[in-house]
């Protein structure tokens, strides 16, 4: 283990951007946490835990320590009749997981295919994509309680998942790294064809029963026509979260935009495309200097080269401003600001 100073973050984050950290560490097993703990830098520094920096904006150089988690590893705890218990390192890259899943015929995570990052960040922010979340498979994780200094392992009801939400969010913020994660995967395929989007693609390839080969796929095509590439064009997936707002308020909203789009919650709580909000605003594919809004998605932000994360911020900023002020709804990020 190497504590580097001064060091580069532009090639570990998708945006791009060129910041640069006091300290970088690159952490491969448990061993050399505890070894970093001994040397006393994580009790003097302000750190950060850093996965594939595919959810994150470096909104300026980092004045202290990142740890670069790349612990790999994928290996079957339990293999049942009907199920398998699989566990990652979360260092490594979680389409890789999923394609691994997929080629030995563990399913359910397909839906999740073509997601940047990498395992360890999963939970953080319980992933999804077209109708399922990592939340949906989960089944534990092991790591290290920065706070404690002891080695746990934290079950589904420990980890408090929500929509893009959990408790690494909450109460273990920056207070726990997480080192391996464990899924329970079926032996037998049972797709989830709940969301929309997919199941009309997947009907138009007119196959009489399709496969979890298919969802793969489908969703592959689906993300790679629909997201800008983050190595040709830097960003982080959907920079705001798709606002909740209760059926009410919907409603009246619904009395203004006829063609607003709202997802049914339970409570009377109806979820709304943060990137519709946008696009209403006149954003999508708006450039302004180095920055700008996907042309192909209105809730992607990018980098179209040199922009500062200041600068992405300020951009974001602004069209959360202009969202109050034409629909009175203020767009949560979903993106970390660092
Ligand atoms: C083009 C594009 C499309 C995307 N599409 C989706 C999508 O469909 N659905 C979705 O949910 N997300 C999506 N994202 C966001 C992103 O891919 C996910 O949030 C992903 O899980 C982030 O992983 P990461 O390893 O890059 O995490 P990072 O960005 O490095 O970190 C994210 C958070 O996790 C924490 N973290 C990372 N590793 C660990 C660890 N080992 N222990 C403790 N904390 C850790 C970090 O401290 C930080 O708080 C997209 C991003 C891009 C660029």
């Amino acid at each position: 283990m190497e504590i580097l100073e001064n060091y580069s973050l532009k090639n570990l984050n998708t945006f791009g951007i060129d910041a640069k950290a006091d300290y970088y560490v690159s952490i491969r097993n448990e061993e050399e946490i505890e070894e970093l703990v001994n040397t006393g830098i994580i009790q003097n520094n302000k750190f950060f835990i850093l996965g594939g920096g595919s959810n994150i904006l470096f909104a300026d150089n980092f004045k202290g320590l990142v740890i670069d988690i790349n612990i790999r590893g994928i290996k079957i705890i339990e293999s049942k009749e009907d199920s398998i218990l699989i566990e990652a390192g979360a260092g490594e890259f979680w389409d890789d997981l999923v394609t691994l899943c997929l080629n030995n015929k563990f399913y359910g995570l397909e839906n999740l295919a073509l997601i940047p990052g990498k395992v360890g960040a999963a939970p953080v922010q319980n992933i999804g994509a077209y109708g399922v979340e990592q939340k949906d498979f989960y089944d534990s994780l092991s790591g290290y309680n920065l706070e404690s200094q002891k080695n746990e392992t934290l079950n589904y009801n420990k980890c408090r998942f929500n929509y893009r939400d959990s408790v690494f969010k909450l109460e273990l913020k920056n207070k726990f790294i997480i080192t391996q994660v464990r899924y329970k995967l079926n032996k037998s395929e049972n797709l989830n064809l709940s969301y929309k989007e997919l199941s009309q693609e997947i009907d138009k390839v007119n196959v009489e029963k399709p496969d979890a080969k298919l969802v793969y796929d489908t969703v592959r095509r689906l993300r790679t026509s629909k997201l800008p590439d983050y190595r040709l064009l830097g960003n982080a997936g959907s920079f705001f979260k798709n606002p909740i707002i209760s059926e009410n308020n919907f409603n009246k909203l619904k009395e203004r935009y006829n063609d607003i789009k709202g997802f049914n919650l339970p409570d009377a709580k109806v979820k709304l495309s943060a990137g519709w909000l946008i696009e209403q605003c006149g954003w999508k594919g708006k450039r302004i200097g180095n920055t700008g809004v996907s042309e192909k998605h209105a809730l992607i932000l990018v980098n179209f080269g040199n922009a500062t994360g200041k600068e992405i911020l300020e951009l974001s900023e602004k069209i959360r401003h202009k969202v109050i002020e034409k629909f009175e709804i203020e767009l949560e990020n979903e993106v970390l600001i660092i």
